[in-house]
């Protein structure tokens, strides 16, 4: 198969004006400069468009899709506290249908790797029905005293062989996900370390997220400290930041992706260079729910290893990259003026080869190169709000938006072209439907709470 369009960008190189990428059996053979006009069944030529290497999203709560719009304008611990209660009225068949949603606003957004937290499991299956690549970490909670450390890792265990075998042959791993530093309790923690390096998994925690956060972990004080004293949770204050608690439970290495770290400095991103551990920068997320602007420019000066995310679409409100590239640059460039070194091409590597050494996957994915996974985009430059385009890099960057996806391929198969899934056993109107009602009674207990 070769796809054409007037721009290539395969990231790892300059931008290739009329370009053509080469797939044969799911695998890039060849990024070149257009052969010829010959057409045929074998050639897909999208015209006015850049073909660029799929986007990996390093963190996102799909399963959390259709609480999108329930929760707004609060600081991150109200929004906790909010989450946790619509949570409540969600049925198993919500999460899969919710997850399922947002894998498919994902592929119709370019997004070819997603790295997801997921408390219900419904991801792996969402990922596998679209056709996605990605990773699915199994989150823990345990900040009951009844949560022992045995009993926590039992109940994780078993919801791993599950995923193993759901995903089986699949291009879809599985990690797990300690919550946070203050939803899992410590000797869970070390209990959860251990056992994690024992058994090789890919490890994702939230850290360093919230003033509220490093409050509590430093100094048992904030909103956090309160709410376990109201609730009666023993909660013993580790007196240290994030990031320490982090590095001597022996968290930071190549296996660990940090979720947003915005409250950190550059001795931590040293730490972070040194220990080879990855961030998953989320700026819209952040900015969203009054935590602030990570040091981004900090880290890539230091050359940490970052990718984007969105996360959920509860704090953002979409899986628009484009749109998380364009505020990645521009709230670095609005926070730090000139000092700020990001630039478009930086936040497009960050989005696809960042995101794909974040996950321990660069050798597969995250740029268009023979041997490559045929893991693309393509992306339509024919909008009003796109033309005339000078360069690609900022016009995807500045310019673009999700809904301007053509098509999106994982592995050399589409997942997306033009408002259909071609891997989706059923139609994507019935599961709409399915969703209103989930809808519907989320909308009811939010009236019912005097909140809607
Ligand atoms: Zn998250």
């Amino acid at each position: 198969m070769i796809l054409r369009a007037e721009w290539v960008l395969p990231v790892a190189r300059e931008p290739m004006e009329q370009g053509e990428v080469v797939v044969q059996n799911g695998v890039i053979v060849d990024v070149r400069r257009r052969s010829g006009m010959r057409g045929g069944a074998d050639v897909l030529d999208f015209g006015e468009a850049v073909i660029l290497p799929g986007l990996v999203n390093v963190h996102t709560h799909l399963e959390l899709t259709v609480l999108r719009g329930a929760v707004e304008d609060l600081p991150l611990f109200e929004w906790i506290r909010r989450l946790v209660e619509l949570k409540e009225v969600l049925s198993e068949q919500d999460w899969r249908d919710s997850a399922l949603w947002g894998a498919l606003e994902a592929a119709a957004s370019g997004i070819t790797t997603v790295a997801d937290t997921t408390d219900s499991g419904a991801s792996a299956y969402a990922l596998l029905q679209t056709g996605l690549r990605g990773r699915v970490y199994q989150e823990v909670f345990a900040v009951q005293p009844d949560q022992s450390p045995t009993k926590t890792l039992s109940e994780l265990e078993d919801k791993l062989q599950w995923l193993h075998r759901a995903t089986r042959g699949s291009l879809v791993e599985v990690g797990v996900a300690p919550h946070t530093l203050y939803t899992v309790r410590p000797a869970v923690l070390t209990a959860l370390r251990e056992h994690t390096r024992q058994k090789g998994y890919p490890v994702c925690i939230h850290a360093a997220e919230s003033a509220d956060e490093t409050a509590l972990l430093q100094e048992g004080k904030g909103k956090f400290a309160q709410m376990y004293a109201e609730r009666g949770i023993a909660w013993e204050t580790p007196g240290k930041h994030p990031v320490v608690i982090l590095q001597e439970g022996g968290w930071l290495d190549t296996n660990t992706l940090l979720v947003h770290a915005v409250h950190t400095d550059s001795h931590h991103a040293e730490l972070f260079v040194s220990t080879g551990t990855a961030i998953a920068h989320c700026p819209q997320s952040n900015a969203k729910l009054f935590n602030g602007v990570a040091p981004l420019s900090e880290w890539l000066t230091h050359e940490v290893k970052v990718g984007l995310g969105t996360d959920s679409v509860v704090s953002n409100n979409t899986l628009d990259m484009f749109c998380e590239m364009r505020s990645a640059v521009l709230l670095q460039r609005a926070t730090r003026g000139v000092h700020s070194c990001m630039t478009a091409r930086k936040a497009i590597e960050m989005a696809t080869t960042g995101g794909a050494h974040a996950l321990g996957m660069a050798e597969r994915i995250g740029t268009l190169e023979p041997g490559k996974q045929a893991d693309l985009c393509v992306l339509s430059l024919n909008g009003a709000h796109s033309f005339p385009t000078y360069d690609p890099v900022t016009a995807l960057v500045f310019s673009a938006r999700a809904s301007d996806v053509l098509m999106t391929m994982v592995a050399g198969k589409i997942v997306y072209r033009q408002g259909e899934y071609p891997l989706l056993r059923e139609p994507v109107q019935n599961l709409r439907e399915r969703l209103r009602h989930t809808m519907r009674r989320v909308w009811e207990t939010l009236s019912r709470d005097g909140t809607g």
